[in-house]
């Protein structure tokens, strides 16, 4: 099975279980992808962990320790969250792929996040909380359309203008934290230097619009271990390691 079909299935999985509690309440699961309890561990993703401890300028233990399991696993696996669970990336890649390199810098997600941290501190409200396009399209799923759909909407619409990532590659403060988290991940895409005949269809393929031939920090940051480059790989040189990132 492709990589790519086993994405799609784990991503409506995820979809499924968002919207579960809606009509049971005695799961092992309740709650969002910013904050859930399952089987009465307490997880919070840790951008708006960041974003209420400096807003409210306290250190809350208790806040604190439920970000550590996300933050752990994006620490070893990298940007699973955008690959496999956020549902703005399932509806993006529902949008023909089209890269255009003008708008891409792979600075400018870690300068939005600077940027969200920052005003969140000033203003002391979890800005990217309350004006993210990701939470904003799961709250319309959870609790019905409302204002919030105007910004996955520009969103979907930039994607259609500048390419399907274009949000992914370069603002979402969301991803931009898992990458930093992630960038010295263990579970990577590994290349066979044997095999690779250098055709350039991984990096064709990258909708993040970087490839695993690239070696860079930005680089790491920016892949999402998708596995689509994994999948396009003629000469099978790709593959899946928990060796770390050693292109
Ligand atoms: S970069 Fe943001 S919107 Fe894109 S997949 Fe990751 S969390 Fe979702
Ligand atoms: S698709 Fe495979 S063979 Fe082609 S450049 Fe990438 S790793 Fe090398
Ligand atoms: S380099 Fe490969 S795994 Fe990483 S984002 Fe691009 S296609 Fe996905």
């Amino acid at each position: 099975m492709k990589i790519k079909w086993l994405r799609k299935l784990i991503q409506i999985a995820a979809l499924i279980i968002l919207l579960l509690p809606i009509w049971f309440t005695d799961l092992i699961w309740y709650g969002t992808y910013i904050s859930a309890e399952l089987v009465g561990v307490d997880l919070t993703d840790p951008l708006t962990t960041l974003e209420i401890t400096l807003a409210s300028k306290t250190i809350w233990t208790p806040l604190i320790i439920s970000a550590l399991p996300l933050t752990i696993a994006a620490i070893l696996l990298g940007r699973i969250f955008c690959s496999y669970i956020c549902p703005l990336n399932f509806l993006l890649e529902l949008i023909p792929l089209k890269k255009k390199k003008t708008l891409q810098t792979k600075l400018l997600p870690a300068v939005a996040l600077a940027i969200v941290l920052i005003l969140s501190a000033i203003l002391a409200v979890p800005v990217f909380n309350v004006a993210s396009p990701v939470f904003a399209l799961m709250r319309v799923l959870i609790f019905g359309v409302g204002v919030e759909i105007i910004l996955f909407a520009m969103v979907i619409g930039a994607a259609f203008i500048w390419g399907q990532k274009i949000w992914c590659r370069t603002l979402c403060p969301l991803g931009a934290i898992y990458g930093l988290l992630g960038a010295k991940r263990r579970l990577a895409i590994k290349v066979d230097k044997d095999n690779c005949i250098n055709c350039g269809r991984c990096e064709k393929v990258c909708s993040m619009g970087t490839s695993p031939l690239k070696n860079s920090f930005a680089d790491a940051c920016t892949c999402t271990n998708c596995g689509d480059c994994v999948d396009a790989c003629p000469k099978k040189a790709l593959s899946y390691t928990f060796n770390g990132l050693k292109r």
